[in-house]
């Protein structure tokens, strides 16, 4: 089975709306299928009630689909129980719940945190936030000039005093896949727990958290062709049975007095308040859409993306691509010779031409590189051969105009 670009995008009302759009800011956030907001809409109209709490048959199916949705996402990412599964607003959420939760609790002065130098900030500032509250040091796991990690210093970084990893699957500024199951293998050997931020590859990747090795996965909906306003932290059950509560309300307990409040089992232990549950909804619906393509060639077709792009580029003279390593993410993040970013990226939004530009949230790793921004390319399953060329006609264009 391959995968045709063109009746995927004609699964996106998006386009429908501008047809002339060539949307290259996947990585930002993914258009959504009809099939998603058919999913939210259906569940508004047919099953709309707040779930776990009333004795009627609307609650009943509202909450049927919202825990049909947390089956959804254990399967997607091969978790070995629902249970498992929290929802979240997303993956900056998620990982703020484990750097709470957990940190508070396994965090003491002296203990490390080792963050590697590519984290988009929604993975640097929740440790820098609870190491401040609980004295543990948060460390950098460096990233060399080329835009490999750099493996010798993390093995050197990996101390008995380190008690977390806390590192992304894909970069979202770059796109470099990190050696994750390594990574995990060795912290683990060192008696480390291992959070992986697969904001960036679950769209592109199967995923799976056992054979990763993974004792906290997270992710956004919003970027795997769901709705905004949910993502999913997968916490292995012994590790969130042991987690105390990062925020109190409704849900999350199993009773509450002045004399003191008893709180549920995990997820709802982690979900207090009425939760997202339509988007969660959605994101199954997005999920299943996802896992109804063939992966593997839609792999090879977002490969087969920039390996076009990659060839227009060479052609086009003064610009450089940031980190040539072949296991990437599909994205590029380009700097140009003489040409700002932000005035390319203008110069191509007249175009219908939708990039981003900027720092991508990861200072560290921009510093590390020696570079004050970049203009990010980045793909996902609708997008065609005819994309690249637009982007590379136009590219070429305002690199001329800028000149
Ligand atoms: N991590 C990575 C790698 C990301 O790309 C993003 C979003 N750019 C996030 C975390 C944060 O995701 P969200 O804003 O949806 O919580």
């Amino acid at each position: 089975m391959s995968l045709n670009p063109h009746a995927l995008r004609a699964e996106f009302p998006m386009f429908e709306h501008y047809p002339e759009l060539v949307y290259l800011d996947n990585a930002a956030t993914t258009q959504k299928p009809r099939c998603v907001l058919d999913a939210e809409r259906h569940f508004y109209e047919t099953a709309n009630a707040n779930v776990h709490r009333s004795a009627h048959r609307l609650s009943g199916l509202a909450t049927e689909a919202f825990e049909g949705a947390r089956e959804t996402v254990a399967r997607f990412l091969n978790a070995s129980s629902a249970d498992e599964i929290v929802f979240t607003r997303g993956a900056t959420e998620a990982i703020n719940l484990v750097a709470n939760s957990w940190g508070s609790q396994n965090l003491k002065p002296g203990d490390e945190i080792l963050v590697s130098g590519y984290e988009h900030h929604a993975n640097i500032v929740p440790w820098q936030l609870i190491a401040a509250q609980t004295g543990a040091i948060v460390r950098e796991i460096p990233v060399l000039p080329d835009g490999t990690l750099d493996r010798t210093a993390f093995l050197s970084l990996l101390q008995p005093q380190v008690r977390m990893v806390a590192i992304t699957h894909a970069s979202n500024a770059i796109g470099t896949h990190l050696p994750v199951l390594e990574l995990a293998a060795a912290a683990h050997v060192a008696g480390a727990r291992v959070l992986i931020d697969g904001a960036q590859a679950v769209a592109h990747e199967s995923v799976d958290v056992q054979a990763l090795g993974a004792d906290f996965y997270v992710f956004s909906g919003h970027k795997v062709y769901g709705p905004t306003g949910v993502g999913v932290l997968y916490g292995k059950a012994e590790l969130l049975a042991d987690m105390p509560p990062w925020q109190g309300g409704g849900d999350m307990i199993e009773r509450v007095s002045f004399a003191g409040t008893t709180y549920a089992p995990p997820p709802a232990r982690f979900e207090a308040g009425t939760p997202p549950v339509a988007q969660a909804v959605g994101l199954a619906a997005a999920l299943n859409w996802l896992c109804g393509l063939d992966r593997a060639a839609l792999k090879q077709h977002e490969a087969h993306l920039c390996a076009l792009l990659d060839a227009g580029l060479r052609k086009i003279a003064g610009v450089r691509t940031l980190a040539t390593v072949t296991e990437r993410a599909p994205l590029r993040s380009l700097v140009f010779d003489n040409a700002h970013p932000y005035d390319v990226a203008q110069l191509l939004d007249a175009r219908d031409i939708a990039v981003r530009v900027g720092k991508h949230c990861a200072e560290p790793l921009l510093d590390a590189l020696g570079v004050s921004g970049t203009l990010r390319v980045s793909f996902a399953a609708y997008n065609t051969a005819e994309d690249v060329t637009h982007f590379l006609e136009a590219l070429a264009a305002a690199l001329e105009d800028l000149a």
